[in-house]
């Protein structure tokens, strides 16, 4: 006899029900995808009709709902970056010249949208309580994550980037009734930028009231002085070249962001 099936969860968007899928199966569980189909032939209207439901044999109705509510931002940030290719394993030279066993190439999480779309909703829910005019990106990394998550909140977007070495608001922005901002940053490594964004703001008489980034690289070390909200918290070992347990073992060595990825040495 046929188990009958039981619906733990439902989606709006394909993306996010295959992640969750895709960790049930991981744990070894049977899931099924309902309205799938119908999502993908009529994206805009399913969407306002039909969810994405997620189902397991009633049998797991308890133990997968619980492995679902226990996926927190940090496992579906990981299995995200992962799925998007911008969490690289292997033997890397970092521009510091130390040596790395991860890497995160952050150009990858952009260069899918639907997948970058899906964190900023992650960020828009970490960052809604806050109260806030705009959302500002620094140049290049934060300027799509903070005009989408801006997008998401209705608010106001604007970015910053660098002018002879200094941090500075685009200029053309009006920025007459911005008191009040939340800064985005894609990967927060020594938080430098973000502190010149900061610092930035100060001299304009505007408030940064929050800085959100999708990953916090230094593992919780980095303290801005106001709230931080990282989606995912990495704290990557990185080694200098004589004590590298990697080059003990020989592997070969990757300069990452190099076009043609060829081995250094
Ligand atoms: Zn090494």
């Amino acid at each position: 006899m046929e188990e009958s099936l039981i619906t733990i969860a439902s989606y709006d968007n394909i993306f996010e029900a295959e992640l969750a899928k895709a960790l049930l199966e991981e744990s070894g569980f049977k899931v099924y995808l309902l309205n799938e189909r119908m999502m993908g032939i009529y994206p805009t209207v399913a969407a306002d009709m039909y969810r994405i439901e997620l189902q397991v044999p009633s049998s797991d109705e308890e133990s997968a709902s619980r492995i679902l509510e226990s996926l927190g931002d940090e496992s579906f940030t990981s299995e995200l970056l992962s799925a998007s290719g911008a969490l690289l394993e292997g033997h890397f030279l970092l521009t510091s010249g130390k040596h790395s066993g991860n890497y995160v190439e952050k150009i990858r999480i952009l260069q899918k949208p639907e997948s970058a779309a899906m964190l900023c909703r992650k960020l828009a829910e970490r960052i809604g309580k806050f109260e806030f005019d705009a959302i500002v990106g620094p140049a290049y990394g934060g300027i799509a994550l903070a005009f989408e998550t801006a997008r998401i909140l209705a608010k106001d977007f604007i970015f910053t980037q660098r002018k002879d070495e200094q941090m500075t608001i685009r200029s053309g922005f009006d920025l007459a009734a911005i008191r009040k901002v939340a800064v985005i940053e894609d990967i927060v490594t020594t938080g430098g930028s973000v502190f010149e964004v900061i610092k930035c703001m100060q001299d304009r008489g505007i408030e940064v009231v929050v800085v959100a980034a999708l990953v916090d690289r230094s593992g919780g070390k980095v303290d801005f002085g106001i709230s931080f909200e990282a989606l995912l918290s990495l704290d990557i070992p990185v080694w200098d070249a004589e004590v590298c347990p990697l080059c003990a073992q020989n592997h070969e060595l990757v300069k990452p962001g190099a076009s043609d990825k060829k081995p250094v040495h």
